[in-house]
């Protein structure tokens, strides 16, 4: 099988798994007591947050873990929101964030709180000047640093800026982003930063939300003061010692792999271009991670696609959802413009740190095989 689903989530790194069975093994105390064995659990978190924090480039107590980038979204947006209440109760977000964030404004949306959506042009971006308008009871932002679908990387920094000139508190989720590309916190300049161990060599269940030194946040897990009191709960520590050091080495690694997948992908798209007529690239005029291609092959549906290249060895997803015998065009290629017969045939391809030359080679063959045979079988595409 060839694996072109690392947005999905990408394997664990060796070194990382074995640092996890030796803390399961070894490991057992919990963190918060005082006697050694307690105090070794700690070290090893301890250890694990200086990994973490040197990835983003922060410092260490600006580290919280966490379950992963569903709970990070939801605990800087609704924890944000929490503590700007005095000030408003309305947040912001982009059309093209994930279902974690979306999720994360309906749990603010029950106690009252309003949200605005910032749209995004036919590349994806979101514009920067939109935060200007923004409801002046607006408190936080959230704006993604790379969408999980296209791959396209937003203007962070300026949008943090015009955030930061209103007073409000900004909100990234930088799960596809982390590892991928060199992230420095304070570049984005975010308030706060969610990161998933699953997509960058790390655990599922395991991941960080960076909060910067004095920006308010009102913990979601409450009950204990664990990580400073910013999220309650005894500390994962299997996975958060393999959080780390794939963190370790994906700060190590990054620049060269960024290069190395970006040629690959390059030449994935070239090879699809050549070989498939009617080939769309989403988000191509837009700065995008190098290892993302999402791509619409018209008049082929990509729920139909999806089964043909599984068939044929290839593993891709698709931002489509089926429904009742129908597709749901992605609402991230809806948000960026792309009509609904073009949005319902796109596949993302995501390539990764095993992804070699001669699987992309053997991909694209693959590929155009499946968008040949998926034209000439389907009838109308609805
Ligand atoms: N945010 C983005 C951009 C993602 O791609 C994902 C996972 O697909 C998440 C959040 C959720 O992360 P997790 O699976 O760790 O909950």
């Amino acid at each position: 099988m060839i694996y072109f689903d690392h947005n999905a989530s990408t394997p664990v790194r060796p070194e990382a798994a074995a640092a996890m069975g030796s803390a399961l093994a070894e490991l057992h105390a919990n963190p918060s007591s005082s006697h050694r064995d307690g105090q070794r659990a700690r070290v090893a978190i301890e250890h694990a947050r200086e990994q973490v924090a040197a990835l983003v480039h922060v410092r260490a107590d600006e580290v919280v873990f966490t379950s992963g980038g569903t709970e990070g979204d939801h605990a800087a947006l609704i924890g944000a929101a929490w503590a700007a209440e005095p000030r408003g109760r309305r947040v912001a977000f982009s059309a093209i964030e994930h279902h974690a964030v979306h999720g994360a404004a309906e749990v603010l949306a029950r106690t009252g709180f309003a949200a605005s959506h910032l749209g995004v042009g036919r590349e994806g971006l979101v514009d920067p000047a939109a935060v200007a308008a923004l409801p002046p009871d607006t408190t936080v932002v959230a704006v993604m640093l790379a969408n999980n679908e296209t791959g396209v990387i937003q203007p962070l920094a300026a949008i943090a800026a015009a955030a930061a000139a209103r007073g409000m508190r900004v909100v990234c989720d930088a799960v596809q982003a982390a590892g991928k590309i060199p992230i420095r916190r304070d570049d984005l300049g975010a308030d706060f930063l969610v990161i998933s161990g699953h997509k960058l060599g790390g655990p599922k269940g395991a991941g960080a939300l960076i909060v910067r030194r004095g920006a308010p946040l009102a913990a979601l897990f409450r009950g204990s003061a664990h990580e400073r009191g910013r999220r309650g709960g005894t500390e994962n520590v299997p996975g958060i010692v393999g959080l780390g050091i794939a963190a370790e080495l994906a700060a190590r690694e990054v620049a060269g792999e960024n290069a190395r997948l970006l040629a690959l992908r390059e030449r994935f798209e070239a090879l699809l271009r050549a070989s498939v007529p009617g080939v769309v690239v989403h988000g191509a005029g837009a700065p995008r991670l190098p290892n993302t291609v999402n791509a619409s092959f018209p008049s082929a549906r990509s729920d139909h696609l999806l089964l043909a290249l599984d068939s044929r060895g290839l593993a891709a997803s698709a931002g489509a959802a089926c429904a009742s015998g129908g597709v749901e065009p992605s609402p991230v290629l809806r948000a960026m413009g792309v009509p609904r017969e073009l949005a319902i045939c796109a596949v993302r391809f995501s390539l990764g740190r095993t992804t070699t030359a001669d699987e992309v080679e053997r991909a694209a063959v693959i590929v155009a095989d499946a968008v040949r045979l998926v034209r000439s079988t389907q009838g109308a595409v609805t």
